[in-house]
Formats: structure tokens, sequence, C-alpha cells
């Protein structure tokens, strides 16, 4: 289970309307729970670096996630999820984002945007234990506030 803030919710699903007909993506930074959930305490946004497809490819830069970490790092929090956005598209995983999901025990959500306006947000929990086996799993999301 994911849980975030009614702030941070709306936040991450005005990114993908800001970035139409583009794909947005962004870091999840919270705690993880003892029970297996992750909690939501703070969305970092991120650049798209995907020039040549972004509006169906996202691209975090890895130097850009390193800084978000270490930032995170200094107020307490993990990297628990990251986020992007599907264009005209259903909020549900591909198989490129199954192939460059790498944070196994993370949240991946997804927001399709019809038409400019944020419709359904999904979130995915990477499990596995490694490249080999990771899978997402369909997780519920918990908006609080
Ligand atoms: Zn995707």
């Amino acid at each position: 289970m994911l849980r975030i803030s009614r702030e941070d919710y709306e936040l991450l699903r005005r990114h993908g309307e800001e970035t139409y007909p583009y794909e947005c993506c962004g870091v999840l930074l919270g705690q993880f729970a003892e029970d297996g959930s992750r909690a939501v305490s703070s969305a970092a946004r991120c650049g798209n670096t995907r020039t040549d497809s972004a509006h169906n490819r996202y691209n975090i830069d890895p130097r850009e996630l390193v800084r978000i970490q270490r930032e995170g790092r200094e107020r307490g929090e993990e990297i628990v999820g990251f986020y992007h956005s599907h264009p005209d598209h259903p909020a549900q995983w591909s198989a490129t984002d199954l192939a460059e999901a790498h944070w196994i025990g993370c949240s991946y959500v997804i927001t399709s945007v019809e038409q400019g306006k944020a419709a359904v947000t999904n979130s995915f929990e990477l499990t596995g234990s490694d490249e080999n086996d990771k899978r997402l799993v369909d997780e519920a999301v918990e908006v609080e506030g």
C-alpha cells in the first residue's frame, strides 16, 4: 500500500497535466513502514530527459536522482517510489515501464492524462528478488487529508 497526502497526490496529478502531451516524471520520498507499506512525505518533480519520445517514455537524469536522494536523506526521507504520466493511455504499466523499473520494494505510480486532464491514478509495487523475477503488482493508494 502507498499512503500519500492529498497535497502530494494532487501535485503529481497536476504535473502530468502541465507536461501534457508529454510524460512527466518524479520521485516520491518518505518512509517504509514495518507492514511493508510506503508513506510519502514529499514529492520531487523531475525533468523528463527523454527528448526522443517524451510522449510515451520517461527518464530521470541519474545525477538529478542522486541529488534528490541526498537531499531527502538530509531530511530523514528515503526514496519510496516514482511517478509518471501516460498521456492519452491507460494508467497501466507497459513492458518498458517494467524493464526500466529497478527499485524493488518501491511504488511506481502512473496517472493517465486524457486530453490534458488527469484521469486515473494507479500504483504498482515492484516486487521480486532481482532483475530476473521482478514484477509490478497492483497496490492500493490511500490518499490522506
Ligand atoms: Zn509508463
